[in-house]
């Protein structure tokens, strides 16, 4: 028998976005159901950057010394190998932000947090093991959720429903909105190499004849991607592991024998590059946010970044008229209308780099050029700090309402 609840928001995913965005409207007194098809939050091979942006919303939220108390690495220059030219790319130490680093972190490390913080307040439930199923509708508006729970089917009414589950959302397929797919010449493989002892390194990108990786130092091992094609891994497969472990060994100039710890295909997860995003992200009582309305492509690791400033964007609109009753679809309008330009030029950017650069040099037979910019670059580094600045900011970065900073 299915049991009914009732609630102010209820968010489905708990992700960045909507654990972020059920954090925050609990803090500003909202009661928020967040639901989670997975028991945990342990998921490799995520987003586990957490950029001077959002770094700077832990801050804001006066939680950004307990949160770099949890284990993390900083990475403050971002630099590349083109064919066996070292370049730097990013400076991240003159950000105008507390701090001025990609922190690297597990990302269900920064979930539990997340969601351990939310815990200390009454307005705040995570229902972990729930998937949302379906909507509920009432004529043209969106009025609660139809989930699964370990025990039973569930129902849960709500003034507002938030998909934030992610790039293969459901419930924004049961709202009919319509998603372009705007195209990705590249999948990614991500892959771990145990470090040796004393053994550190920078996060860096490694550029050659037809090949591009990228590894990052995790302390005790390195979290590699190798760029592939699209749809080329079924190719690589038949070709053999022997084959692909001699690949990546020459590409990363490392010792073959260092890579015996890729035994199977099991240990090479693939990501399967994606960069889409709805025309509109709302109906009236239903909002799409994070991956649900822009999946992102992993150029810059942007992905979790975008989710939170989103979350941010959608508390700081969305938490008072939710806590009135007052809550209308202009409200919704307007997060979409703050969000859509950055998620555009961020898309845009990404775009001319996978398919401008990234495309063509997945085709070189031979050791690439150091492109212009990049020499530029290098014999002026002050040019390094815009880069800097549009991966660690972003575009239009948010922070949170004053009303939501002072309550606790
Ligand atoms: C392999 C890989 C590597 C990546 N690397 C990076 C990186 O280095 N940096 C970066 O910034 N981004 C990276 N990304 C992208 C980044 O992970 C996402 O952009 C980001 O996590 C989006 O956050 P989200 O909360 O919108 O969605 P998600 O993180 O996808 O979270 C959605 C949540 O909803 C849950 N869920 C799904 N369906 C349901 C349902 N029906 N009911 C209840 N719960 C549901 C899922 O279990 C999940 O917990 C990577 C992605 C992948 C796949």
């Amino acid at each position: 028998m299915a049991g009914n609840l009732e609630t102010q928001c209820c968010i489905a995913g708990g992700g960045p976005a909507g654990l972020m965005l059920g954090y925050l409207l609990a803090r500003a007194g909202v009661a928020v159901i967040v639901l989670e098809k997975h028991a945990d939050f342990l998921r490799d091979f995520r987003g586990d950057t957490v950029h001077p942006s959002t770094l700077e919303v832990m801050a804001e939220l006066g939680l950004i010394d307990r949160f770099l108390a949890l284990p993390h690495q900083k990475v403050r220059k971002l630099g590349a190998m083109v064919g066996d030219t070292p370049v730097m790319i990013a400076d991240f130490t003159h950000l105008p932000v507390r701090e001025p680093y990609i922190a690297m972190m597990p990302q269900w490390d920064f979930l539990n947090f997340v969601a351990s913080e939310g815990a200390g307040y009454e307005t705040f439930t995570l229902r972990m093991s729930t998937e949302a199923t379906g909507l509920i509708e009432k004529g043209d508006t969106v009025v609660g959720v139809r989930a699964m729970s370990p025990e039973a089917p569930i129902e849960i009414r709500a003034d507002l429903v938030v998909a934030a589950d992610g790039r293969n959302s459901v419930l924004r397929a049961r709202a009919g909105l319509v998603v372009d797919d705007l195209g990705a010449p590249m999948d990614a493989l991500w892959f771990r190499v145990p470090a040796r002892p004393g053994e550190a390194g920078e996060t860096m990108g490694r550029v050659g004849a037809g090949s591009i990786l990228v590894q990052i130092f995790r302390g005790d091992y390195w979290q590699c991607a190798y760029v592939i094609p699209k749809g080329a891994f079924e190719t690589l497969k038949a070709a053999g592991l022997a084959a692909f472990r001699e690949t990546i060994a020459a590409g990363l100039k490392w010792d073959p024998a260092r890579l015996a710890t890729i035994a199977s295909w099991d240990d090479v997860s693939l990501l399967t590059v994606r960069v889409d995003r709805l025309r509109q992200w709302y109906r009236q009582g239903f909002l799409c946010i994070g991956d649900a309305a822009h999946a992102m492509s992993p150029i810059g690791g942007v992905g979790v970044n975008l989710a939170v400033q989103d979350a941010v964007a959608a508390a700081n609109r969305l938490a008072a008229p939710l806590k009135a009753g007052t809550l209308d679809v202009e409200d919704l309008k307007a997060v979409q209308r703050r969000r859509m330009f950055p998620t555009r030029v961020t898309q845009a950017i990404q775009l001319i780099a996978q398919n401008r650069i990234i495309g063509p040099v997945l085709e070189l037979k031979e050791q690439p050029a150091l492109p212009r910019a990049l020499r530029l670059m290098q014999r002026c580094p002050v040019l390094q700090r815009l880069p800097a600045r549009v991966l660690g900011l972003g575009v239009r970065r948010e922070h949170v309402a004053e009303f939501i900073r002072a309550a606790h």
